[in-house]
Protein backbone atom coordinates (compact mmCIF):
# COMPACT_ATOMS: atom_id res chain seq x y z
CA UNK A 1 0.00 0.00 0.00
CA UNK A 2 1.26 3.39 -1.24
CA UNK A 3 1.64 5.89 2.28
CA UNK A 4 1.58 9.10 1.91
CA UNK A 5 3.56 11.76 1.98
CA UNK A 6 4.04 12.58 5.34
CA UNK A 7 4.05 9.32 6.58
CA UNK A 8 7.32 8.93 4.07
CA UNK A 9 8.47 11.57 5.59
CA UNK A 10 7.90 10.81 9.41
CA UNK A 11 10.50 9.93 11.73
CA UNK A 12 10.26 7.70 14.62
CA UNK A 13 10.35 8.82 17.89
CA UNK A 14 14.12 8.22 19.27
CA UNK A 15 13.43 8.53 22.89
CA UNK A 16 10.68 5.87 22.50
CA UNK A 17 12.38 3.66 19.87
CA UNK A 18 15.38 3.07 21.97
CA UNK A 19 13.50 2.70 25.23
CA UNK A 20 11.65 0.09 23.28
CA UNK A 21 15.08 -1.24 22.04
CA UNK A 22 16.21 -1.79 25.43
CA UNK A 23 13.37 -3.69 26.79
CA UNK A 24 13.31 -6.10 23.67
CA UNK A 25 17.08 -6.76 24.41
CA UNK A 26 16.22 -7.28 28.42
CA UNK A 27 13.24 -9.56 27.19
CA UNK A 28 15.97 -11.59 25.31
CA UNK A 29 18.25 -11.89 28.31
CA UNK A 30 20.43 -9.36 27.82
CA UNK A 31 21.55 -7.19 30.45
CA UNK A 32 20.78 -3.71 29.34
CA UNK A 33 21.38 -0.78 31.54
CA UNK A 34 18.48 1.58 30.10
CA UNK A 35 19.14 5.02 30.41
CA UNK A 36 17.19 5.72 27.54
CA UNK A 37 14.04 6.43 29.12
CA UNK A 38 12.87 9.96 30.07
CA UNK A 39 10.47 8.46 32.53
CA UNK A 40 10.58 8.75 36.44
CA UNK A 41 11.32 4.67 37.67
CA UNK A 42 8.82 6.03 40.61
CA UNK A 43 5.41 3.96 41.15
CA UNK A 44 2.46 6.79 40.94
CA UNK A 45 1.77 7.75 44.19
CA UNK A 46 -1.11 5.86 46.14
CA UNK A 47 -3.64 8.58 47.37
CA UNK A 48 -3.73 9.32 43.36
CA UNK A 49 -3.65 5.43 42.28
CA UNK A 50 -7.27 5.16 45.46
CA UNK A 51 -8.77 8.09 43.55
CA UNK A 52 -8.50 6.39 39.88
CA UNK A 53 -9.65 2.78 41.80
CA UNK A 54 -12.64 4.94 43.37
CA UNK A 55 -13.98 6.67 40.23
CA UNK A 56 -14.17 3.56 38.40
CA UNK A 57 -16.11 1.48 41.26
CA UNK A 58 -18.08 5.26 41.03
CA UNK A 59 -18.94 4.53 37.08
CA UNK A 60 -17.15 7.25 36.31
CA UNK A 61 -16.48 5.39 32.49
CA UNK A 62 -17.58 6.92 30.07
CA UNK A 63 -16.98 10.08 27.41
CA UNK A 64 -16.19 13.12 28.85
CA UNK A 65 -16.07 16.71 26.68
CA UNK A 66 -13.49 16.69 24.61
CA UNK A 67 -11.40 19.20 26.27
CA UNK A 68 -11.74 17.62 29.89
CA UNK A 69 -13.96 17.53 32.71
CA UNK A 70 -14.58 20.99 34.67
CA UNK A 71 -13.19 19.48 37.99
CA UNK A 72 -9.75 18.53 36.76
CA UNK A 73 -9.59 22.30 34.78
CA UNK A 74 -10.35 23.75 38.31
CA UNK A 75 -7.72 21.49 39.88
CA UNK A 76 -5.02 22.68 37.28
CA UNK A 77 -6.22 26.47 37.95
CA UNK A 78 -5.86 26.33 41.16
CA UNK A 79 -2.31 24.58 41.22
CA UNK A 80 -1.19 27.25 38.84
CA UNK A 81 -2.45 29.80 41.12
CA UNK A 82 -0.95 28.38 43.68
CA UNK A 83 2.59 28.18 42.02
CA UNK A 84 2.95 31.09 40.31
CA UNK A 85 0.16 33.40 41.77
CA UNK A 86 -1.43 33.85 38.07
CA UNK A 87 -5.03 33.18 36.90
CA UNK A 88 -6.51 31.77 34.70
CA UNK A 89 -10.63 30.62 33.63
CA UNK A 90 -12.32 27.62 32.59
CA UNK A 91 -12.08 28.68 28.87
CA UNK A 92 -8.30 29.22 29.28
CA UNK A 93 -7.56 25.28 30.06
CA UNK A 94 -7.24 22.18 27.37
CA UNK A 95 -6.95 18.97 28.58
CA UNK A 96 -5.10 16.53 26.45
CA UNK A 97 -3.66 13.11 26.54
CA UNK A 98 -0.57 13.73 27.79
CA UNK A 99 1.68 16.63 26.73
CA UNK A 100 2.48 15.46 23.93
CA UNK A 101 -0.98 15.44 22.44
CA UNK A 102 -1.59 18.90 23.58
CA UNK A 103 1.75 20.25 22.04
CA UNK A 104 0.44 18.24 18.56
CA UNK A 105 -2.97 19.46 19.00
CA UNK A 106 -1.28 23.54 19.35
CA UNK A 107 1.03 23.43 16.49
CA UNK A 108 -2.23 21.86 14.37
CA UNK A 109 -4.53 24.72 15.28
CA UNK A 110 -1.78 27.27 15.08
CA UNK A 111 0.40 26.98 12.35
CA UNK A 112 -0.33 27.30 8.60
CA UNK A 113 2.14 26.11 5.81
CA UNK A 114 5.53 27.61 5.91
CA UNK A 115 4.83 29.41 9.33
CA UNK A 116 8.28 29.17 10.43
CA UNK A 117 8.90 28.09 14.56
CA UNK A 118 12.18 28.95 16.49
CA UNK A 119 13.14 25.91 18.48
CA UNK A 120 16.30 26.58 20.38
CA UNK A 121 18.66 23.66 20.42
CA UNK A 122 19.40 20.98 21.76
CA UNK A 123 15.68 20.90 21.61
CA UNK A 124 13.12 17.92 22.54
CA UNK A 125 12.89 15.26 19.80
CA UNK A 126 9.09 15.39 19.07
CA UNK A 127 9.25 19.63 18.29
CA UNK A 128 10.70 19.62 14.64
CA UNK A 129 8.56 16.62 13.89
CA UNK A 130 5.02 18.05 15.13
CA UNK A 131 5.70 21.21 13.56
CA UNK A 132 6.63 19.63 10.41
CA UNK A 133 3.38 17.30 10.65
CA UNK A 134 1.30 20.82 11.20
CA UNK A 135 3.18 21.91 7.85
CA UNK A 136 5.49 24.43 9.45
CA UNK A 137 8.66 25.31 9.25
CA UNK A 138 11.34 24.32 12.41
CA UNK A 139 13.88 26.94 12.34
CA UNK A 140 16.84 25.44 14.53
CA UNK A 141 18.62 27.65 16.63
CA UNK A 142 22.00 25.67 17.80
CA UNK A 143 23.20 26.74 21.52
CA UNK A 144 27.10 26.10 22.92
CA UNK A 145 27.77 23.97 25.46
CA UNK A 146 30.59 26.38 26.17
CA UNK A 147 27.93 28.74 26.59
CA UNK A 148 25.34 26.58 28.66
CA UNK A 149 23.49 25.68 26.42
CA UNK A 150 21.32 28.50 26.83
CA UNK A 151 19.44 30.68 23.70
CA UNK A 152 20.09 34.72 23.93
CA UNK A 153 17.89 37.54 23.05
CA UNK A 154 20.04 38.80 20.16
CA UNK A 155 20.18 35.22 18.74
CA UNK A 156 16.46 34.97 18.44
CA UNK A 157 16.28 38.07 17.07
CA UNK A 158 18.48 37.12 14.16
CA UNK A 159 16.71 34.36 12.93
CA UNK A 160 13.25 36.31 12.78
CA UNK A 161 11.63 36.99 9.68
CA UNK A 162 8.09 38.10 8.78
CA UNK A 163 7.08 34.08 8.74
CA UNK A 164 8.28 33.17 12.60
CA UNK A 165 4.84 33.07 14.56
CA UNK A 166 5.81 31.06 17.71
CA UNK A 167 9.06 30.10 19.96
CA UNK A 168 9.34 26.78 21.51
CA UNK A 169 10.43 27.44 25.19
CA UNK A 170 11.43 24.16 27.33
CA UNK A 171 13.16 25.07 30.58
CA UNK A 172 13.62 22.96 32.42
CA UNK A 173 15.21 21.71 29.21
CA UNK A 174 14.73 17.95 28.08
CA UNK A 175 17.91 17.39 27.25
CA UNK A 176 19.84 19.26 28.56
CA UNK A 177 18.14 20.55 31.96
CA UNK A 178 19.18 23.72 32.07
CA UNK A 179 17.02 26.55 32.69
CA UNK A 180 16.17 30.10 32.53
CA UNK A 181 16.62 33.04 35.43
CA UNK A 182 14.01 35.63 35.66
CA UNK A 183 15.98 38.13 34.21
CA UNK A 184 16.69 36.05 31.25
CA UNK A 185 13.48 35.46 30.78
CA UNK A 186 12.51 39.16 31.06
CA UNK A 187 14.88 39.48 28.08
CA UNK A 188 13.41 37.00 26.13
CA UNK A 189 10.05 38.07 26.56
CA UNK A 190 10.65 41.58 25.32
CA UNK A 191 12.01 39.91 21.77
CA UNK A 192 8.80 38.03 21.66
CA UNK A 193 6.91 40.97 22.20
CA UNK A 194 8.27 43.51 19.75
CA UNK A 195 8.02 41.28 17.77
CA UNK A 196 4.72 39.83 17.98
CA UNK A 197 5.57 36.00 18.78
CA UNK A 198 3.43 33.47 20.13
CA UNK A 199 5.57 31.63 22.72
CA UNK A 200 4.89 27.98 23.56
CA UNK A 201 6.20 27.30 26.75
CA UNK A 202 6.87 23.55 27.94
CA UNK A 203 7.21 23.62 31.64
CA UNK A 204 6.84 19.84 32.29
CA UNK A 205 10.40 19.88 34.07
CA UNK A 206 9.13 22.90 36.51
CA UNK A 207 9.26 20.85 39.90
CA UNK A 208 12.11 18.83 38.82
CA UNK A 209 14.56 21.53 39.55
CA UNK A 210 17.90 21.13 41.69
CA UNK A 211 19.08 24.98 42.43
CA UNK A 212 17.84 27.57 45.69
CA UNK A 213 15.53 29.71 43.45
CA UNK A 214 12.09 28.57 42.65
CA UNK A 215 11.08 27.94 39.22
CA UNK A 216 9.74 31.31 37.33
CA UNK A 217 6.91 30.38 34.62
CA UNK A 218 6.94 32.14 31.47
CA UNK A 219 3.10 33.49 32.13
CA UNK A 220 4.35 35.00 35.49
CA UNK A 221 6.57 37.73 33.79
CA UNK A 222 3.60 39.88 32.96
CA UNK A 223 -0.15 40.03 31.75
CA UNK A 224 0.55 41.02 28.28
CA UNK A 225 3.55 38.02 28.24
CA UNK A 226 0.51 35.70 30.01
CA UNK A 227 -1.75 36.80 26.76
CA UNK A 228 0.72 35.71 24.26
CA UNK A 229 1.69 32.91 25.82
CA UNK A 230 0.78 29.01 25.91
CA UNK A 231 1.76 27.40 28.80
CA UNK A 232 2.25 23.83 28.70
CA UNK A 233 2.42 20.99 31.37
CA UNK A 234 1.34 17.73 32.71
CA UNK A 235 1.32 14.85 35.38
CA UNK A 236 3.89 12.64 33.80
CA UNK A 237 6.89 14.07 35.44
CA UNK A 238 5.81 15.73 38.02
CA UNK A 239 3.55 12.94 39.66
CA UNK A 240 5.59 9.79 38.26
CA UNK A 241 1.86 9.27 36.08
CA UNK A 242 3.58 8.61 32.56
CA UNK A 243 1.03 5.86 31.28
CA UNK A 244 -1.75 7.93 32.52
CA UNK A 245 -1.69 10.44 29.43
CA UNK A 246 -2.80 13.91 31.00
CA UNK A 247 -1.24 16.81 29.93
CA UNK A 248 -2.96 20.44 29.55
CA UNK A 249 -2.61 23.87 27.75
CA UNK A 250 -3.52 26.92 29.80
CA UNK A 251 -3.71 29.86 27.53
CA UNK A 252 -5.47 32.24 24.95
CA UNK A 253 -9.74 30.46 24.77
CA UNK A 254 -9.58 30.45 21.18
CA UNK A 255 -6.76 28.86 20.26
CA UNK A 256 -7.96 26.27 23.45
CA UNK A 257 -10.99 26.40 21.65
CA UNK A 258 -9.92 25.12 18.15
CA UNK A 259 -8.08 22.51 19.80
CA UNK A 260 -10.94 21.16 21.40
CA UNK A 261 -12.45 20.79 18.39
CA UNK A 262 -9.47 18.90 16.91
CA UNK A 263 -9.76 16.41 19.69
CA UNK A 264 -13.19 16.36 19.45
CA UNK A 265 -12.55 15.15 15.82
CA UNK A 266 -9.52 13.03 16.67
CA UNK A 267 -8.73 11.54 19.92
CA UNK A 268 -12.32 12.40 22.05
CA UNK A 269 -11.23 13.24 25.86
CA UNK A 270 -8.70 12.08 27.35
CA UNK A 271 -9.26 8.71 29.82
CA UNK A 272 -12.20 9.63 31.92
CA UNK A 273 -10.38 7.75 35.33
CA UNK A 274 -7.31 9.65 34.62
CA UNK A 275 -8.86 12.39 34.77
CA UNK A 276 -9.81 12.00 37.96
CA UNK A 277 -6.89 10.74 39.07
CA UNK A 278 -5.43 13.90 37.98
CA UNK A 279 -7.43 16.10 40.06
CA UNK A 280 -6.11 14.05 43.20
CA UNK A 281 -2.64 14.76 42.21
CA UNK A 282 -2.49 18.85 41.64
CA UNK A 283 -4.80 19.12 44.43
CA UNK A 284 -3.98 16.37 47.08
CA UNK A 285 -0.48 16.62 49.57
CA UNK A 286 2.51 17.49 47.60
CA UNK A 287 4.74 15.88 49.81
CA UNK A 288 5.75 12.89 47.39
CA UNK A 289 6.51 15.49 44.40
CA UNK A 290 9.26 16.68 46.50
CA UNK A 291 10.77 13.21 47.85
CA UNK A 292 11.41 12.49 44.29
CA UNK A 293 13.35 15.65 43.38
CA UNK A 294 15.60 15.09 46.72
CA UNK A 295 16.44 11.18 45.37
CA UNK A 296 16.40 12.60 41.49
CA UNK A 297 19.00 15.43 42.51
CA UNK A 298 21.17 12.66 44.63
CA UNK A 299 21.35 10.61 41.60
CA UNK A 300 22.31 13.56 39.09
CA UNK A 301 25.24 14.64 41.50
CA UNK A 302 26.58 11.30 41.43
CA UNK A 303 26.14 11.00 37.48
CA UNK A 304 27.51 14.48 36.70
CA UNK A 305 30.65 13.90 39.04
CA UNK A 306 31.07 9.91 37.47
CA UNK A 307 31.10 11.01 34.01
CA UNK A 308 32.83 14.19 33.98
CA UNK A 309 35.90 12.10 35.66
CA UNK A 310 36.18 9.71 32.95
CA UNK A 311 38.37 10.89 30.11
CA UNK A 312 37.07 12.90 27.52
CA UNK A 313 33.86 13.22 28.54
CA UNK A 314 32.77 16.60 29.71
CA UNK A 315 29.25 17.28 31.09
CA UNK A 316 27.20 20.55 32.81
CA UNK A 317 25.65 19.98 35.26
CA UNK A 318 21.74 20.24 35.20
CA UNK A 319 19.64 22.84 36.76
CA UNK A 320 16.54 20.70 36.36
CA UNK A 321 14.61 17.43 34.28
CA UNK A 322 16.77 14.26 34.85
CA UNK A 323 18.98 14.35 32.01
CA UNK A 324 22.70 14.59 31.40
CA UNK A 325 23.55 15.49 28.14
CA UNK A 326 27.52 14.95 27.97
CA UNK A 327 29.96 16.29 25.10
CA UNK A 328 31.36 12.88 23.67
CA UNK A 329 33.08 14.01 20.83
CA UNK A 330 36.37 13.32 22.18
CA UNK A 331 35.66 10.08 20.68
CA UNK A 332 34.86 11.39 17.22
CA UNK A 333 37.39 9.29 15.37
CA UNK A 334 38.55 5.84 17.66
CA UNK A 335 37.85 2.48 16.13
CA UNK A 336 37.10 -0.61 18.01
CA UNK A 337 36.80 -4.07 16.87
CA UNK A 338 33.23 -3.76 15.18
CA UNK A 339 33.45 -0.10 13.95
CA UNK A 340 34.63 3.15 14.03
CA UNK A 341 32.80 5.98 15.97
CA UNK A 342 32.47 8.96 13.85
CA UNK A 343 29.14 10.49 15.62
CA UNK A 344 26.70 10.50 18.38
CA UNK A 345 24.75 7.41 16.62
CA UNK A 346 27.95 5.62 16.35
CA UNK A 347 29.15 6.36 20.28
CA UNK A 348 25.63 5.59 20.81
CA UNK A 349 25.61 2.00 18.87
CA UNK A 350 28.91 1.33 20.36
CA UNK A 351 27.93 1.83 24.35
CA UNK A 352 24.57 -0.40 23.12
CA UNK A 353 26.60 -3.08 21.59
CA UNK A 354 30.12 -3.70 23.80
CA UNK A 355 28.61 -1.64 27.39
CA UNK A 356 24.71 -2.98 27.27
CA UNK A 357 23.67 0.81 27.82
CA UNK A 358 21.35 2.46 26.07
CA UNK A 359 21.31 5.73 25.39
CA UNK A 360 19.84 8.32 22.85
CA UNK A 361 21.90 10.06 19.96
CA UNK A 362 22.18 13.68 20.57
CA UNK A 363 21.50 14.36 16.92
CA UNK A 364 17.74 13.26 17.04
CA UNK A 365 18.41 16.82 20.08
CA UNK A 366 20.17 18.18 17.24
CA UNK A 367 23.51 18.27 18.80
CA UNK A 368 25.52 15.53 17.37
CA UNK A 369 28.58 16.17 19.61
CA UNK A 370 26.43 14.65 22.68
CA UNK A 371 24.74 11.81 24.19
CA UNK A 372 21.18 12.02 26.61
CA UNK A 373 21.28 9.82 29.65
CA UNK A 374 18.26 9.52 31.45
CA UNK A 375 18.91 8.98 35.28
CA UNK A 376 15.49 8.89 36.04
CA UNK A 377 16.33 4.95 37.46
CA UNK A 378 17.65 3.42 40.47
CA UNK A 379 20.44 4.46 41.86
CA UNK A 380 21.89 0.62 40.95
CA UNK A 381 21.47 0.84 37.85
CA UNK A 382 23.13 4.44 37.74
CA UNK A 383 26.28 2.77 39.12
CA UNK A 384 26.80 -0.35 36.97
CA UNK A 385 25.75 1.49 33.97
CA UNK A 386 28.35 4.08 34.40
CA UNK A 387 31.06 1.40 35.53
CA UNK A 388 29.79 0.14 32.30
CA UNK A 389 30.59 2.97 30.27
CA UNK A 390 33.74 4.12 31.87
CA UNK A 391 35.71 0.47 31.64
CA UNK A 392 34.42 0.30 27.82
CA UNK A 393 36.37 4.11 26.78
CA UNK A 394 38.89 3.14 29.26
CA UNK A 395 40.04 0.51 26.55
CA UNK A 396 40.48 3.34 24.16
CA UNK A 397 43.54 3.92 26.17
CA UNK A 398 44.99 0.30 27.16
N1 LIG B 1 7.70 17.94 26.74
C1 LIG B 1 8.90 17.49 27.13
C2 LIG B 1 10.02 18.45 27.22
C3 LIG B 1 9.09 16.14 27.41
O1 LIG B 1 10.29 15.71 27.81
C4 LIG B 1 8.02 15.25 27.26
C5 LIG B 1 8.23 13.78 27.38
N2 LIG B 1 8.40 13.37 28.59
C6 LIG B 1 6.78 15.77 26.91
C7 LIG B 1 6.65 17.10 26.64
C8 LIG B 1 5.56 14.89 26.77
O2 LIG B 1 5.13 14.37 28.00
P1 LIG B 1 3.77 13.61 28.16
O3 LIG B 1 3.17 13.43 26.83
O4 LIG B 1 4.09 12.33 28.83
O5 LIG B 1 2.89 14.49 29.03
N1 LIG C 1 9.71 12.63 26.81
C1 LIG C 1 10.38 11.49 27.34
C2 LIG C 1 11.78 11.42 26.77
O1 LIG C 1 12.24 12.39 26.23
C3 LIG C 1 9.58 10.24 27.09
C4 LIG C 1 9.54 9.74 25.67
C5 LIG C 1 8.78 10.65 24.78
O2 LIG C 1 7.68 11.06 25.17
O3 LIG C 1 9.29 10.96 23.72
O4 LIG C 1 12.43 10.42 26.90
Amino acid sequence: MELSKLAKELKPSATLAITAKAKEMKSQGIDVIGFGAGEPDFDTPDNIKEFAKRSIDNGFTKYTAASGIDELKNAIISRIKEDYSVEYDKKEIFVGSGAKHVLYNLFQVLLDADDEVIIPAPYWVSYPEQVRIAGGKPIILSTEQSKGFKVTPSEIQSVITDKTKILVLNYPSNPTGVTFTKEELIEIANIAEKNNLIIISDEIYDKTLYSETNHTSFVQINNSIKERTILVNGVSKTYSMTGWRIGYAAGNKNVLAAMNNLSGQSTSNPTSIAQKASVEAFSGPQDKVGEMVIEFKKRRDFICEELNNIEGISCLIPDGAFYVFPDISYYFGKSYKDGKIENSVDFADFLLNEAKVAVVPGVEFGSDKNIRISYATSMHDIKEGVKRIKEKLNEFFS
